[in-house]
Order: C-alpha cells, then structure tokens, then sequence
C-alpha cells in the first residue's frame, strides 16, 4: 500500500525539516516518438493537469523508449523539445511539475538491467504491445522493444510513485510493473519499491483511429489522417473530421455497435463536458455534418491557446532547456537513493 505520511516512507522523499505529510507521487511519460496527438491529451496529459495541484509530480519525455524502433537523431532530438513545450502548453505547471528528460538521469538505464535480470522470460513474452510493434517482424525488431517494460517500470519505481496516469493501452505495463516490484521486494523480503497504482479514466482512456476506430489513435500509425495531432491547424483539423469514419445510419448516438460516430461523440463530451444524453439532444434530427462542424469548432478552439503558448516556448528553448537540466538535476538524488538501495539489496557494489 503507498504510504500517506513520512513514516515509512523512502528517505530520499521525506520531507525531513517540517515532518509535513508528503503529498503522493505521480509518475508519468510520453515517447518523443513524432506527433502528439489527441489521444495522449486526452488519455493522458490532460488527466496530468487538472489533478497537478493534489500530488507531487513527475512528468518524463522517454527518448529512451523512442530508440526501441528505428528513429532519426535529428528528429529525436527535435521532437524532444518539442514534447516538453507541449507539455508546458498544455496546463503543465512547473510549480507542481518536475519535467525531464528520461536519459539525462543513468539511473534508468542502470537499473533496468538490473530488473531484466528479475524478469521472468515469460512475462516479456506476454506483453502486448511488443506483439502489435513488431509486427510481422519478431525477429528483427530490437530486444529494446521487448525489453521495454522493464525500462518503464523502472522509470516508476526509481521515483517510489504511488499513482501512474496513463491511458488503456498501459494498462498491461502497469500490471506487470506491479508484478515485478512486489515480486523483488519479497524476494529481498523489505519493501525496496513503493507498489504503484495506475490510474486509468473511465471516459477517453483509448481514443480511437480516425480512420479505423478498431485501432487506438497512435503517433506511429503511418496514415496521418488516423489522428488529430495537437500542431494541426483549423484547416487540417477540418479536414480530418470531415474524413472520419461514422456510418451509414446517420444518427448522432452513443453506441457501442458504432464504433466510429461514439469515438467522436466521446472526443466531443470530452471537450464539452456535457453528458453522453445532453449531446444527443443537441444532435436529435440533426445529420453527421452539422455535429462534424461543432466538433471541428470544439477542437480548434481547445488546440488554438495550446499551440499559442507551444510556439512562445519553441522561440525560447533556452529556457525550456534550462527548466529540463535542472529538473533532472533535482530528481537524480532520488533515483540514486533507490538505485543504491537496488544494488545493496541484490549484493552489487
Ligand atoms: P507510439 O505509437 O509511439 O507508441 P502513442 O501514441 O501510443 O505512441 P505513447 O508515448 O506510447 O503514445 O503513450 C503516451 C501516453 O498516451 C500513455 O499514457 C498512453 O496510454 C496514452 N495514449 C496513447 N494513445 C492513446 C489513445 N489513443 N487514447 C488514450 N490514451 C492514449
Ligand atoms: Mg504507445
């Protein structure tokens, strides 16, 4: 169970100098792996900020896990940057929030070949996510890919977090990151890792394609009309609703028979915040056009301050890279203390 107050919590988190209950900590990423999109602000990062205020906050960009497939230098670093402003554009708020960059702390890394080491074969094997990446390709994809889990359960328990905000899709790696810290801790027989908890939402958890609602919205579907990505402009955002799959029946409901038409309705309770049964009295004897229209308005009007605030930041990366150097500067004595205990326990050293 994650502890309330100081006592028995890890020492690198204690807040020694007012004994003050510790606020529970939230640990989260994204991969810069191209364009962010819908699906991870409302999945994700949304969730993020509107609950910043309650917790203690640790928001990651994971270039680590971007090298798992194949990516250019160029791009990566680029995108990097780009998802850090995004995160500040978006409601992040550094005076709730640590943001940094995931191989700017070894730690990671170092610790993730230590956890492999605990990592049955056969919990890999059941992942997921590495069976829809590689594809038609197990073979030659990366052991990175197939390693990935341990790297992300070690990005959340470095930081002994309590709660983990991710959208569906995670929820396996959740699990498993669960699994791998309950099973070191009684295999050391003292609780090495706080237990973390995912915290999944019930409505936006998994925004679908556009293009194909039996697939989630992801950056690395090759067919860019599969999702809104936050940069797009009014034009682009118009065009893609426009291009949507719905249906054939021509009725604005909640169904889930009708994955197409509910994909967007939930997009649009999601902006709204109106009930499922609000928004289909405002579309009862109304076509897919007029609620296509209010939908494309809802979107641009949502995206138009995010990607106001992005460019200010993009035209000062200065900044933006100074807040990220010393956020990591700030966490690594946390992911030190864990990692130190890690290798203590396990006889490394
Ligand atoms: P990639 O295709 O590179 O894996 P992705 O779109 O899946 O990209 P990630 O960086 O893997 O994005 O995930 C970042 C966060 O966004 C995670 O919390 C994930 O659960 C969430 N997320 C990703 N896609 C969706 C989606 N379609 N709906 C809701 N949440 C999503
Ligand atoms: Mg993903």
């Amino acid at each position: 169970m994650p502890v309330e107050t100081n006592q028995g919590v890890h020492p690198a988190l204690s807040n020694a100098t007012t004994n003050a209950p510790v606020k529970k900590r939230v640990f989260s990423g994204i991969q810069p792996t191209g364009n962010i999109h819908l699906g991870n602000y409302l999945g994700a990062i949304r969730n993020w900020v509107e609950t910043q205020s309650e917790y203690d906050n640790i928001f990651c960009i994971v270039d680590l896990h971007a090298i798992t497939l194949p990516i250019d230098p160029q791009e990566l670093h680029t995108s990097t940057r780009k998802l850090a402003a995004l995160y500040i554009a978006c409601g992040l708020d550094t005076r709730y929030c640590k943001l940094f960059i995931q191989s700017h702390v070894h730690e990671h890394p170092e610790m993730s070949w230590i956890m492999e080491c605990f990592t049955p074969m056969g919990w890999l094997n059941r992942m997921t996510q590495f069976k829809t990446k590689a594809g038609e390709n197990p073979d030659s994809v990366s052991t990175g890919l197939f390693c990935y889990p341990v790297l992300m359960a070690c990005d959340i328990l470095l930081y002994q977090t309590n709660y983990v905000p991710v959208g569906e899709d995670q929820r396996q790696h959740i699990e498993f990151t669960r699994d791998l810290a309950q099973r070191f801790n009684s295999l050391y027989g003292q609780p090495v890792f706080t237990i973390p908890e995912g915290l999944i939402r019930e409505v936006g958890a998994r925004i679908m394609a556009l293009d194909d609602p039996t697939k989630k919205m992801s950056k690395s579907d090759p067919n860019p009309v599969s999702r809104i990505n936050l940069l797009d402009d009014p034009k682009t955002i118009k065009q893609k609703i426009a291009r949507a799959t719905s249906d054939s029946l021509r009725l604005v409901a909640f169904d889930p028979e009708r994955p197409g038409i509910t994909n967007l309705l939930t997009i649009y309770q999601l902006l709204t915040g109106q009930t499922q049964q609000e928004i289909e009295a405002e579309f009862a004897g109304r076509g897919y056009g007029d609620f296509k229209a209010a939908l494309t308005e809802r979107l641009v009007a949502t995206l138009a301050p995010i990607q106001q605030r992005y460019h200010e930041l993009m035209n000062d990366l200065p900044t933006l890279e100074a807040i990220l150097k010393q956020d990591a500067d700030e966490l690594r004595p946390m992911a030190e203390a864990t990692l130190r205990h890690v290798k203590e326990v396990v006889g490394l050293g």
